[in-house]
C-alpha cells in the first residue's frame, strides 16, 4: 500500500516523511496529517511553553488540529503530527505508536523466548 504524497503547496511530488518540501522553489513546511492522512501544510494555532506540553498546529487541508510527534521533535525520520488529547496529548503520531507497538511486541516475544530458553537449559 504505497500512497505517492504530493506538496498541497506546489504539487511536487514529495517523501511520505518530509517535513520540507524538495522543491528549493517551494521549501513548503510539511507534515502529516492525521485526521486526512495526508501531506499539508500546517499553521500554528497555540502556543504552549513547557516541558510537556507541544505547541497546536492547524492542517491546511481539513483544518484538523495536531501537535509534532515526539520522534520528529527529537530529530527522528518523521513528519507526523499526533492527536491532540482533552487532557493528554498523544506522544507520536499514528505512524511512529504503530511501529512502537511493533518493536514492543518484538521486545516481548524475545523475552519470552529467553524465559523458555531459561526453563529448557534448568532441566
Ligand atoms: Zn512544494
Ligand atoms: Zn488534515
Ligand atoms: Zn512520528
Amino acid at each position: 500500500m504505497s500512497k505517492s504524497y504530493k506538496c498541497p503547496v506546489c504539487g511536487n511530488e514529495v517523501d511520505a516523511a518530509a517535513t520540507v518540501c524538495s522543491n528549493a522553489a517551494c521549501r513548503a513546511q510539511l507534515a502529516l496529517c492525521p485526521h486526512c492522512r495526508d501531506i499539508t501544510t500546517y499553521v500554528l494555532v497555540e502556543r504552549r511553553p513547557g516541558a510537556l506540553v507541544r505547541d497546536i498546529y492547524r492542517c491546511d487541508r481539513c483544518q484538523g488540529l495536531g501537535v509534532k510527534c515526539l520522534v520528529w521533535l527529537s530529530g527522528g525520520y518523521c513528519n507526523g503530527l499526533a492527536r491532540p488529547g482533552t487532557r493528554l496529548d498523544r506522544p507520536l503520531c499514528p505512524a511512529c505508536s504503530s511501529r512502537a507497538g511493533e518493536m514492543m511486541r518484538t521486545v516481548a516475544s524475545w523475552t519470552l523466548i529467553g524465559a523458555f530458553g531459561g526453563l529448557l537449559r534448568k532441566k
